[in-house]
């Protein structure tokens, strides 16, 4: 470990030691508690190769079935079937089939979609949504992949509101049967994932009706395919071809009065009886929707963290092609400078590599959340578990939609970052940008999902939670004074302690170190709070004001998405410290520390111009913000190669043979 003392950039004196990294260590500590499941999956990336050239030279129906067989190879592996309850072959670990699905990112995302669809989608659907009967049925099968199926939520009309979809299934009580009807062309299931080529069973989502009387959204499994032939009063068409995924066959479909036994009711949360009676443990029925929603969390958890992988694989291309390309003549007459040693490529790719190792730890930090709520592993108090689910749901919805927007600007800076050699498909880019595009919108759209954050937010997930749609939201904010919006959430009483700990009383930030950790999430944690303040004055006025809900809402959403944004962001951070800190002292604490100020500062940079428009953050201040991470990059250039190779992306996956040559 070289000595060097080093000036900070912001006049701070600080003994700094250039740190070395042990790369297999800092790997071990990126996998985590599953790096058995993770090896499992890197080797099977490895040894199935060959599917990223297939993705570029096989028609698509070719490559469509090259990407089921796969599907059915892995499965045979057990690493996709490991959520699922070992009774049925499954490995029953939901945390380990989050890490094998994060981990399948690195590969072929045509391949890790439809994984997603089979088993994450349909099969979650199957085990959550179902009973004893449906898991006995269908899990076993559907572990294999012997059985295919779809998860047909979506519709032409609706998206995002899974509550107005059109579909609608009839209980016949004279044959105990459900008939499902598409009564009008926006209410064609759209987009469905497996639905075009290979599925056989479709989870679809439709209006249960009873004796006249609509209970709402319920789940239901209906053969669409027998014999791979489509089964009667069932219509599928192929969507077409798309911007990406081509090896995922999505398809639109149409039910024609199809008829499906009583029992083809996932009946988890709510049931018909044979003469017709609807029986439900949840009388609510917006708490049932949610209950039933919240149950298939996991997709959205297993989203986010694959498009940080995709991140990951982008980044450790960009980086060690820019640690042996050189371009220009720039400190030396005798050789052209690498692209890794100008300040701009630096200040380009080092915040990303910062930003990912954030989310990486923040991703951690949900998955195992939800592997505590849904395996049970800790006994919670009465009625916290139902909190304990809507903070898990919020918490989900914002790391996936911080995790795929990172994805999708990573890889763009990345490509232009490689210059011409980015555009060539063998270097993966190609195949990056298209396949992870849709990531932010799929598993719910990321501004439709930080609304939801907001919302849990602003009414500290109250009792009525499930109740309020937007208009509800803004009225129960509306009757409660400012105050209490803040009181109730933890950011007020987390600024009131920091407050106490830090020099300088009301000139905290002024006074306070830039690498202070303490300083770093103060910002983050102010700008939550006044933000989340902000919407909650706003809705209140506009109601105050005799203004309809909706356009109160309307006119405040930007204010309520900059709110949720700030939340997450703040949740990101401190996973990355509370991580660091779990660390020993040595190296490998002093190489993340960078990387986490990194992050933390280029968060505050980024929205220095809302600092600076609340006072918190003086003109002199900002810049030395901008010098402070200027000197980071420097000290991070040494080892940034080692960083991204951390990630542990297999070779294969990289490709980009030119781009990497050694
Ligand atoms: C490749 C692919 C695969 C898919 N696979 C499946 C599948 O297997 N099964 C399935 O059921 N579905 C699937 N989907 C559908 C996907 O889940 C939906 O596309 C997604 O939920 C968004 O719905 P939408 O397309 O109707 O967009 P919309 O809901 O119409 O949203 C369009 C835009 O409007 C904005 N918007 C919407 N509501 C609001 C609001 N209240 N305030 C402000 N802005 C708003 C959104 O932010 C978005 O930018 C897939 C989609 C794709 C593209």
């Amino acid at each position: 470990m070289a000595t060097d003392t080093i000036t900070s950039a912001a006049g701070e004196t600080s003994g700094y030691r250039q740190p070395e990294i042990d790369v297999p260590a800092l790997l071990d500590l990126l996998d985590g508690r599953y790096t058995e499941v993770r090896s499992l999956v890197r080797s099977n990336l490895a040894e199935y190769e060959s599917v990223l050239e297939d993705a570029e030279t096989m028609s698509t129906p070719e490559f469509r079935d090259r990407v089921r067989d796969l599907l059915v190879t892995m499965a045979a592996t057990g690493q996709t079937g490991m959520g699922f309850p070992e009774e049925y072959g499954g490995g029953g670990d939901i945390g380990a089939s989050i890490a094998a699905f994060e981990t399948l990112g690195f590969g072929d995302l045509s391949l890790l979609v439809k994984v997603g669809v089979q088993f994450g989608l349909f099969g979650g659907a199957i085990l959550q949504l179902g009973t004893k009967p449906h898991h006995d049925a269908y899990l076993g099968d559907l572990i294999t992949g012997e059985v295919m199926g779809c998860f047909a939520m979506t519709e032409t009309g609706h998206g995002s509101n899974v509550q107005a979809l059109g579909t609608v299934a009839t209980y016949d009580v004279s044959t105990q049967e459900f008939v499902i009807t598409t009564p009008d062309e926006s209410s064609r299931k759209d987009y469905i994932g497996n639905a075009a080529a290979h599925a056989d069973l479709a989870v679809v989502f439709a209006q249960l009706e009873v004796d006249g009387g609509s209970q709402g959204v319920h789940a239901f499994v209906v053969p669409i395919r027998e014999g791979g032939r489509v089964v009667d009063g069932v219509r599928i068409e192929d969507c077409g071809r798309k911007m990406g995924l081509a090896g995922v066959d999505n398809g639109r479909i149409w039910f024609d009065r199809v008829r499906v036994p009583r029992t083809n009711l996932l009946n988890q949360f709510a049931d018909v009886t044979p003469e017709g009676r609807y029986e439900s443990p949840i009388d609510n029925p917006n708490r049932r929707f949610f209950t039933m929603l919240g149950t298939l969390v996991q997709g959205r958890v297993c989203v986010g963290g694959a498009g940080i992988n995709a991140a990951k694989v982008a980044l450790a291309i960009a980086v060690n092609y820019a640690a042996r390309r050189r371009q220009f003549n720039a400190s030396s007459e005798d050789h052209e400078e690498l692209l890794l040693d100008y300040g701009m490529h630096q200040r380009r790719l080092f915040p990303l590599i910062a930003r990912t190792y954030a989310l990486h730890f923040a991703q951690e930090v949900v998955a195992g959340q939800l592997h505590n709520v849904f395996a049970h592993t800790e006994a919670p108090e009465e009625g916290e578990n139902e909190h304990r689910r809507r903070e898990l749901e919020s918490r989900a919805a914002g790391t996936k939609a911080l995790g795929t927007w990172h994805a999708t600007a990573t890889i763009q800076e990345c490509r232009e970052a490689c210059g011409g050699a980015g555009y060539l498909s063998v270097n993966r880019f190609d195949a990056l940008k298209a396949d992870t595009d849709v990531f932010t919108t799929f598993e719910g759209d990321n501004h439709v999902l930080l609304q939801l954050v907001a919302k849990g937010l602003l009414t500290d997930y109250a009792g009525e939670f499930e109740d309020m749609d937007q208009f509800g939201m803004v009225r129960f904010v509306a009757n409660l004074a400012v105050e209490t919006v803040l009181e109730k959430t933890s950011v007020h009483k987390l600024i009131e302690r920091i407050r106490d700990v830090l020099p300088g009383g009301d000139a905290w930030d002024q006074e306070a170190g830039l690498l202070d950790p303490n300083y770093q999430l103060m910002m983050l944690r102010f700008r939550e709070e006044h933000m989340l303040g902000g919407v909650a004055r706003r809705l209140k006025r506009g109601i105050d004001q005799g203004m309809n809900p909706g356009e109160v809402f309307s006119r405040v959403q930007d204010h309520v998405i900059g709110a949720a944004n700030a939340h997450v962001e703040r949740l990101v951070l401190e996973a990355f410290i509370d991580k660091v800190a779990t660390l020993e002292a040595g190296d490998l604490k002093v190489a993340l520390n960078l990387m986490c100020d990194l992050f933390a500062l280029t968060t505050i940079e980024a929205d220095r111009a809302w600092f600076m428009e609340h006072g918190r953050l003086s003109t002199t201040r900002s810049k030395a913000i901008s010098r402070e991470i200027n000197g980071l990059c420097r000290k991070i250039r040494p080892i940034a190669v080692d960083l991204v190779d951390a990630f542990g992306v297999p070779r294969e996956m990289l490709r980009s043979p030119e781009l990497l040559a050694e």
